[in-house]
């Protein structure tokens, strides 16, 4: 079920202030136009009543596609909010939930995404039907052949399925602090297919690299070099 509130929110570029009402959770099979908000950058934006400003209300939002299985939880990083206290506070709670539950009932997977731009990639990974552990494992071998040039630090790779085609996987390269998109990367699509084998023969490896909630190569790596 998609839920919304009424919100008190300040113009960022006025100071105005006004009532807006505002997504928390949305389903996308029952309202599909929820869906066509979020992909076109449309949902939770506010017209300012005052000035032309127009902006984005970024806050913590579950999508749910039950037709494609697909439950993710945004949750925005904050200055209040940090990646790492997300994770954790994430983490918690799916435990709580699976320790609430009959032990026959086996909770939903739910995944968690901590930016919009990571949010529409992961919903076009999974409706595409594609691995995500081992597309993040395609990622995390393109980071690491190329530190210089796509430092994880500065920079993301961001799957673009619909760009993609049946020989190649389109990355793009988006610029963590502008949010500006860059370079295109083509990766052969036999490659990966060849790594999605190796899943299915073996998941234990992407798994441990991988745990989840959150799965992310630019994390891992952030992670690995906070730990030198
Ligand atoms: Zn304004």
């Amino acid at each position: 079920m998609s839920k919304s509130k009424i919100f008190n929110i300040k113009c960022p570029s006025c100071g105005v202030q006004q009532d807006v009402e505002l997504h928390e959770a949305v389903n996308v099979e029952a309202e599909p136009e929820l869906k066509k908000a979020l992909l076109e950058n449309q949902l939770n934006r506010v017209d300012c009543i005052d000035c032309e400003a127009s902006f984005r209300v970024d806050m913590p939002l579950l999508y749910s596609d039950p037709q494609h299985d697909i439950l993710i939880h945004w949750i925005p990083e904050t200055a209040e909010l940090t990646k790492e206290q997300i994770i954790e506070d994430f983490d918690q709670s799916l435990e709580q939930i699976n320790e609430m539950l009959p032990v026959d009932i086996v909770a939903p997977s739910v995944r968690l995404a901590l930016t919009r731009v990571e949010l529409v990639e992961l919903i076009f990974i999974i409706e595409a039907g594609l691995n995500q552990r081992v597309v993040e494992y395609v990622k995390y071998s393109i980071h690491t052949r190329n530190m210089e040039k796509i430092d994880p630090e500065k920079f993301r790779l961001l799957l673009n399925v619909q760009d993609s085609s049946e020989d190649e996987l389109c990355f793009v390269i988006q610029d963590v602090e502008s949010q500006a998109l860059g370079t295109v990367l083509r990766y052969v699509r036999a490659a990966y297919q060849s790594m999605v084998e190796l899943y299915d023969e073996n998941p234990e490896e992407f798994l441990d690299m991988f745990p989840g909630p959150c799965i992310s190569a630019r994390n891992l790596l952030l992670e690995d070099s906070d730990e030198v």
